[in-house]
């Protein structure tokens, strides 16, 4: 059976409005996550920075499952809704999770996706972009209707509005995306600082002609800053390779 390996690169930066960054990355091979926080006063970066924390704990010697990463999803929950409920600078934070990480299913080595909220994780692969999740967002609920455009939803005025978060509740409903991997795929991990400043024809052709992960990674970021940097924005991009 193959084995998978994995190379990557990531990115992060504020952008030009936001005076901090709300957004949290963890990057080690085999779990990838960006979580995208929001909330008054330090909230926002605490919230993403409680649910990178859990990721980062996860063992990274044992082939995780996909209850290992269902496990960690209410963990970061539970611990951004005790934190908001114990320290009243912090009530009402939240943040979204995207996620992929490599698990060991019945049938071999699967890619897991994962997210909650409008960060989204895309798979690139023979000149092909797509995107692997689907936001929880009210102008996503407008797309499936078919209401409005994906190009009117960039500058829609509910375009920040998300429909599930991590920190909203004390259950959380992920959406799960397994995929059988394949060599010389390419996945990018973002928040949505970059899908604001950045239109998919740029991305596919950075993800084109950048080979190294994390040149990948630092161009897309550097375009986001570059078409306005409106939001907090990060990149992470994961190269697969099998190995016979
Ligand atoms: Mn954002």
């Amino acid at each position: 059976m193959p084995s998978v390996v994995a190379k990557w690169g990531e990115a992060t930066n504020p952008g030009l409005v936001r005076s901090n960054n709300e957004d949290a990355v963890f990057a080690r091979f085999p779990v990838f996550v960006v979580a995208d926080g929001m909330g008054g006063q330090a909230g926002g970066e605490v919230a993403s920075g409680l649910v990178s924390g859990v990721f980062e704990s996860l063992d990274p010697v044992r082939p995780l499952t996909l209850d290992d990463v269902r496990g960690a999803i209410v963990q970061a929950n539970d611990a951004v809704v005790d934190a908001a409920m114990s320290t009243p600078g912090l009530a009402g934070m939240g943040t979204t999770l995207v996620g992929l990480a490599l698990i060991e299913g019945s049938e071999g080595p699967r890619w897991l996706a994962f997210n909650i909220g409008d960060s989204r994780c895309y798979r690139f692969s023979a000149g092909v972009l797509e995107q692997v999740t689907t936001d929880h967002s009210e102008v996503q609920v407008l797309i499936d209707r078919g209401t409005i455009t994906p190009e009117a939803a960039k500058s829609h005025p509910h375009r920040n509005v998300i429909t599930r978060a991590i920190g909203a509740g004390h259950t959380v409903e992920p959406d799960f995306f397994l995929l059988v991997p394949e060599p010389g795929e390419r996945f990018l991990i973002c928040s949505d600082g970059l899908t604001v400043d950045v239109d998919d024809d740029t991305i596919r052709s950075v993800l084109q002609r950048d080979a190294d992960p994390h040149a990948a990674a630092a161009r897309l970021v550097a375009l986001a800053v570059a078409g306005g940097g409106h939001d907090n924005v990060t990149v992470v991009v994961v190269d697969t390779t099998l190995q016979e």
